[in-house]
């Protein structure tokens, strides 16, 4: 057990003082290192700084707890004595790395400084007793690093020195600088470090160190790191730990060698270690995409690492395979091959696409190192949404190429097809965003390039590999993306893209297919996902799809809520079925009435003066309403279906401007000024608070009686069919019971009516939506006269905010920004506002009745936090879109597993 005031955390040497179990402690990072000690996998050794120290600095404007220094100092004591080496010390200098580490892996932060403790008297001494060249090399990299992250000198600048050290040399890499051409490298770099920061680079190796503890704890809570923590839902409370850790040396010669790997292929979930790896190389050069790394297993024409490095690649694997067994679970590593010698740097669980994540958890489970529990809890809704995912028409890709249009192959780095208008810089990229689709293309991206990958439908680099930023960002993302494409040549100042012998400019349009790595000019389409065809029957069965399925079995079998479907259509309903569909939640009749044929009766409905003058277009729509009823009965048979009684104000049924209106005349024979009349009094300035759903039922109750007895007679007509039919008729917009009791006696009447007259009888159902404020207040009343609530959470989040549902895009973007709100209320249910009116309604519809069926049916059903929610009030379904019941159905398991994980002790 940890104490309150231990504020650092020593591990390597075949000990640690922490564990995996101490994430909140000590980062990721500092658990999984101590981890790694405690398992004897090598680690160079060092100290976890925890997060309880970040969070004493954040609360205490930049002061350490005064104990802090004491214990760096004996914890330094101690790595020295196991490294025989001292902490500059110019004979026997101990070098040190240090790199932040959160509790959630989170770029934004600092990330790394190498080689702290050179400072010119190591390097003099080290230069003559050593190799020459590997120190002043190491030194340089310090002097970027610290003067980049801790002194805050661009970058850039220390670039375009080294360009010109490499020109003046004729070298093309950094690594083949002789000594004399770093020697100037080190003294324009101490220059221009001391004229940018206004100080010189610190020569006493304890300020280095401070310094860059100092920068990773500031960098919490810097603008990029804060700008993630937002998107991702982050808390703000959690803090960073600092690993300060012996450096060992993938950059010391041709024995040596530095990589990333993960212990199945992330793209795809394939078994089997995958990795990059480069030789003579400092960790940095992979991960910054500045050298294009090697495939750890090699080519068809050979290379790989077991070539150069036989044993220390056979020893990767195995701990590899240690790792992965340990945590079972995909790991990411990093490691470092010093003078052919193994170490592990970083071990942790690996980002994955969707279809890897998919593969990886059934697959784990037929290896029996999880239980479909915890595959589960591993597969995220997102990740069966990227399998539903389009692509692109093979055909379509195929003309392509044939024209001439592939300009170019990459990484494929994130799978999935999109197309868009390029933009060259995230910020243009966020701006455009606002006007359709854009493709953020890129040299490299960086932390700061987070809000435009977001607004990105897709990503492209020109360089880096499978383990850059970019590929890191929008896998975890879900985007499509291509890294490392090479033959692009982009240059952001002159707003151009070279590549293939074409320019092509931003705004250009550009497709890529992120499963491939192909880029293609111009805009192709892209089209639904392989397992999307499968489940629906229109293409062939796939291993992915099956996997896919695997999940969704796993997942019927642990939810405990009920997934339903919106469909209006009985294509819809046979759809919904396909994916899983156990009832539709909404029929939105007013949906069918736009159909071609319909149209015409519907306007005459309309504008009707009197009831008896609206019969004759009704007892015309009833047959076809009615047919359309037992189409959807027919789909369903067996199971629920609620179907709403029209909701929307009639002017959206009629046509707009004076010449459609004229010709509507026309065909109705009737006096145009008359028709505009009649459209000029029905139309409404905010129609969504107007007469709309009971109240037109209550004003022109002709129309739901005509409605209820199409479903009656559908129902009666499927059922001597031979069709199980559960119809539900649902009643929308009441806000007092007495709409609700009036409408249903009418609607029961008219059933009961129907029934007899076909000599059959249907048990059918009748209900409210819950989807105005006051119905959520006064539930217990409007329970008494429904059998069951369906929450209509659209209408309910825009009157409980007083945001019109049409209108938010207009402050919605300014709003998040501004974090006035976490999130846009109408794709995540606002819990604290919204969700406690549900909650009373729940409550009190409970009270009033034991057994009160409730479900939702808003937007809300298929966003798996607001399933979350509805889990834990007690709601019987969600009902979604067809396309998402995928994602309802894990949501719905994974809400169950996560309120019993609540109440449970940690553990599967
Ligand atoms: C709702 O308001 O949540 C709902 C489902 O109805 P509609 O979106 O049709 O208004
Ligand atoms: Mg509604």
């Amino acid at each position: 057990m940890v104490s309150d005031t231990k504020y650092v955390y020593a591990f390597g040497g075949g000990t640690a003082e922490g564990s995996a179990a101490d994430k909140a402690l000590l980062g990721g990072k500092g658990a999984n290192l101590a981890e790694m000690s405690r398992l004897g996998i090598p680690v160079p050794p060092g100290f976890t700084l925890t997060t309880e120290a970040c969070l004493y600095f954040q609360r205490h404007d930049g002061e350490y707890p005064p104990s802090l220094a004491e214990e760096v100092d004996d914890h330094l004591k101690r790595l020295e004595e196991l490294q025989e080496r001292s902490f500059g010390n110019p004979e026997k200098p101990l070098l040190l790395s240090v790199r932040s580490g959160a509790p959630i892996s989170m770029p934004g932060m600092m990330d790394t400084v190498l080689n702290l403790g050179l400072d010119g008297r190591v390097l003099e001494a080290q230069k003559n007793a050593g190799d020459g060249r590997f120190v002043r090399d190491a030194y340089r990299r310090l002097l970027t690093m610290y003067g980049d992250v801790v002194m805050e000198v661009p970058h850039r600048r220390f670039e375009k020195v080294l360009a010109a050290a490499r020109a003046a040399a004729a070298v093309a890499d950094d690594g083949a600088l002789p000594p004399a051409a770093l020697d100037g490298v080190i003294s324009a770099f101490e220059a221009l470090i001391a004229e940018s920061a206004g100080r010189p680079f610190p020569q006493d190796p304890m300020e280095q160190l401070w310094g860059g503890i100092r920068a990773v704890f500031a960098s919490w809570d810097n603008q990029r790191a804060r700008d993630y923590r937002r998107l991702n839902g982050i808390p703000g409370t959690m803090g960073t730990g600092v690993n300060v850790q012996a450096m060992v040396f993938g950059n010391g010669g041709d024995d040596c060698a530095t990589g990333v790997a993960f212990t199945r292929n992330p793209a795809t979930g394939a078994p089997g270690l995958y990795g990059e790896y480069l030789v003579n190389a400092q960790g940095e050069d992979v991960v910054a995409g500045i050298r294009t790394p090697k495939p750890i297993e090699g080519t068809a024409a050979g290379g790989g690492m077991a070539e150069r490095f036989a044993e220390a690649t056979a020893e990767l694997k195995a701990v590899c395979e240690r790792l992965e067994g340990h945590y079972r679970e995909m790991q990411d590593v990093e490691f470092t091959i010093e003078h052919g010698r193994l170490y592990m740097l970083q071990t942790r669980t690996g980002k994955r696409t969707g279809p890897a994540a998919v593969r990886i958890a059934v697959e784990m489970v037929g290896e029996e190192r999880i239980s479909p529990a915890t595959a589960l809890k591993r597969v995220e809704p997102e990740h069966l949404e990227q399998m539903l995912a389009p692509d692109f028409d093979q055909n379509e890709k195929a003309r392509a190429v044939a024209e001439g249009k592939r300009l170019a192959e990459g990484l494929p780095a994130g799978p999935g097809a999109a197309s868009g208008r390029i933009a060259l810089s995230a910020d243009r990229a966020a701006a455009m965003a606002a006007d359709g689709p854009v493709l953020l293309v890129r040299e490299e991206t960086s932390p700061e390039d987070i809000v435009g990958m977001h607004a990105s439908s897709g990503i492209v680099t020109s360089r880096g590999g499978m383990t850059s930023h970019a590929a890191v960002v929008a896998r975890g993302m879900g985007k499509p993306c291509i890294v490392g494409a090479s033959e692009l040549h982009v240059d952001e100042e002159s707003g151009e893209v070279r590549v293939a012998g074409q320019v092509l400019r931003e705004g250009d349009d550009l497709s890529i297919d992120g499963t491939t790595g192909e880029i293609f000019a111009g805009g192709l389409a892209p089209r639904e996902s392989d397992v999307l065809a499968a489940l629906t029957g229109a293409g062939p069965d796939t291993e992915a799809a099956r996997a896919f399925r695997k999940v969704l079995e796993w997942s019927d079998g642990v939810r405990r809520m009920r997934v339903r479907a919106n469909a209006d259509t009985p294509e819809d309903a046979i759809r919904a079925r396909a994916f899983g569909a156990e009832g539709i939640g909404l029929c939105r009749t007013e949906h069918m009435f736009f159909e071609e044929d319909r149209i015409p009766r519907v306007r005459r409905m309309i504008l009707a003066t009197s009831a008896e003058e609206r019969r004759a277009p009704l007892e015309e729509l009833l047959p076809v309403q009615q047919s359309d009823f037992e189409g959807i009965f027919e789909a369903m048979a067996g199971l629920p279906v609620t179907v709403r009684l029209l909701d929307p104000p009639l002017h959206e049924f009629l046509p707009h401007g004076e010449k459609a209106l004229a010709e509507l005349a026309g065909d109705m024979g009737i006096d145009a000024s008359e028709v505009a009349a009649k459209a000029e009094s029905l139309r409404e300035v905010n129609p969504m608070l107007g007469h709309r759903g009971c109240r037109l039922g209550a004003t022109a109750p002709e129309i739901y009686d005509m409605q209820a007895e199409a479903i009656a007679r559908a129902a009666c007509v499927r059922r001597r069919a031979g069709d199980d039919v559960q119809p539900e008729i649902m009643i929308p917009l009441a806000g007092t019971s007495e709409e609700l009791s009036r409408l249903r006696e009418r609607t029961v009447a008219v059933i009961e009516r129907v029934q007899q007259e076909e000599g059959v009888e249907v048990p059918i159902l009748v209900g409210t939506m819950i989807e105005i404020p006051r119905a959520a207040l006064v539930a217990r009343d409007i329970a008494a006269h429904a059998d069951f609530f369906s929450f209509g959470t659209n209408d309910l989040t825009q009157m409980t905010f007083g945001f019109s549902r049409d209108d938010i895009g207009s402050f919605l973007p300014q709003y998040l920004e501004q974090g006035l709100l976490p999130f846009d209320p109408f794709m995540r249910i606002d819990e604290t506002g919204v969700g406690s009116l549900v909650r009373t309604a729940c409550a009190q519809g409970r009270e009033a009745k034991a057994h009160l069926h409730l479900g939702v049916c808003g937007e809300h059903g298929g966003e798996p936090h607001s399933i979350a929610f509805f889990e834990r009030v007690g709601l019987d379904y969600v009902s979604c879109s067809p396309y998402r019941l995928p994602i309802a159905r894990l949501a719905a398991a994974r809400a169950v597993l996560a309120a019993r994980e609540e109440s449970l002790p940690e553990g599967e």
